[in-house]
């Protein structure tokens, strides 16, 4: 090792430039240089959020962390002892970055704009002297021979390419697959509802996977955050099955016993209106008339409805399943579950357990979250917790 040491993060993106210009910060000698094989630096944060970048989450709605990461909570259970949300919120501020709160705690930058973190980190990387070699794709140690120090930010990997050179030098791999995509329905009349959007409970019949939240119907099927976070838990299982499940909508949040409940009161108490016309429940008229068409005669007024009626009508309101045909026809996964086995990285430094000083950092973990900026968080916290190891080897060498 030379007197310092020199530093290749492989990888300009969000964990590429975390780790880079924090660990310039904490050892201000060492010579980092940044490797990212195509010509755009930080390409997804410019997208990310919409183009306003969702930088992280204040967690307050978060109990268990394996509700926001299907994949890696415990891992970053222990390491948000080393850098949490708060430390992420408190860096960019500190930074020049000032954040702002939404009310279902998403967190961006004040600007709105994703090129706030974007010149950030641009301009620190400026200010810190790190290099940067765009066009340059690193696949193999060999190629950085003299580096002492090397950290792989590649992010996920959804066809496992960008794993191959990773297994081959030992490390295990948990088989990529996406993540955070919509889902398929081949049914005409639930897509005459496109555009709507409803609070909803999704799950996949006879499996533990289960969410909650805006459901939105598009032209092809179904989308928005609870299909989404289903998506994200049932990653693998959906993948597993050729993403053909069938899939259940509770349109109104209730049990079965509560919405027979209701239906039986209101067709006491408004026995001669129409079921279209009187909609106990508060859902959007075409909503309801929807549902009601597939439940019965949507004709009938409240006290023609017999026992029969209702129970089909409270299971379309609570067990309304679909089959569903495939991911969404555009390519609007966010993230891959897989990529580097944890078991393959120590959990306190994630160095490989396999190739000495070599470390990893971001998506190219097999960590992943649901939308709302868990999965920069992720970046962030592992990102830092690597500069934060390499610094120690250096310091303490
Ligand atoms: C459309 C979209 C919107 C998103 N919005 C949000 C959001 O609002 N909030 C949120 O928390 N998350 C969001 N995400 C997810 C988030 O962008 C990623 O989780 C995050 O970027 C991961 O950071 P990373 O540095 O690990 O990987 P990346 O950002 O993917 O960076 C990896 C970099 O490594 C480079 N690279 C790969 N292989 C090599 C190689 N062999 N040699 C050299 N360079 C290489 C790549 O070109 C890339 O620039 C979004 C993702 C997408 C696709």
């Amino acid at each position: 090792m030379g007197q310092i040491g020199k530093v290749a993060v492989i990888g300009g993106g969000a964990a590429g430039f975390f780790l880079a210009v924090n660990l310039k910060e904490m050892v201000p000698a060492l010579e980092v240089t940044i490797f990212e094989r195509s010509s755009r630096l930080l390409a997804k944060v410019e997208v990310s959020g919409g183009g306003r970048c969702n930088c992280t989450n204040t967690f307050d709605d978060v109990c268990d962390l394996s509700q926001v990461y299907p994949r890696g909570h415990r891992l970053l259970k222990r390491l948000f002892n080393v850098f949490d949300h708060r430390d992420a919120f408190e860096w960019f501020e500190r930074h020049g970055v000032p954040l702002t709160v939404e009310d279902d705690h998403c967190v961006f930058p004040q600007a709105q704009d994703s090129h706030a973190v974007i010149d950030c980190f641009l301009s620190l990387a400026r200010r810190y002297h790190i290099n940067i070699c765009t066009h340059v794709k690193v696949q193999s140690l060999d190629d950085l021979r003299g580096y002492d120090f090397v950290a792989v930010t590649t992010g996920g990997s959804p066809t496992g390419d960008g794993l191959r050179w990773l297994a081959e030098t030992g490390h295990d791999v948990a088989a990529p697959v996406p993540s955070l995509f919509s889902l398929a329905v081949s049914d005409s009349r639930l897509h005459a509802l496109q555009g709507l959007v409803h609070d909803a409970v999704v799950h996949i019949p006879t499996t533990k996977f289960r969410a909650e939240g805006p459901l939105l119907i598009t032209h092809w099927g179904m989308s928005g955050p609870a299909v989404l976070k289903l998506s994200s838990h049932a990653a693998r299982h959906l993948a597993d099955n050729g993403y053909r499940q069938p899939l259940s909508v509770n349109w109104v949040g209730c049990s079965e016993a509560d919405v027979q409940t209701m239906l039986s009161e209101a067709a006491r108490r408004q026995s001669q209106k129409l079921l279209t016309t009187w909609n106990p429940f508060g859902l959007q008229q075409r909503l309801w008339a929807y549902l009601v068409e597939k439940a019965a005669n949507p004709q009938s007024r409240w006290c023609d409805l017999n026992k029969k009626d209702v129970n089909r009508l409270t299971n379309t309101l609570t067990n309304d399943t679909y089959q569903t045909a495939g991911r969404a026809p555009f390519k609007d996964e966010f993230v891959t579950c897989g990529g580097i086995a944890l078991s393959s990285v120590n959990p306190s430094t994630l160095e490989s357990r396999h190739v000495a000083n070599l470390y990893f950092a971001g998506e190219v973990l097999d960590i992943d979250g649901i939308t709302g900026g868990f999965n920069f968080q992720a970046a962030w916290t592992t990102a830092y917790t690597v500069a934060r190891s390499i610094a120690a080897r250096i310091t303490t060498a």
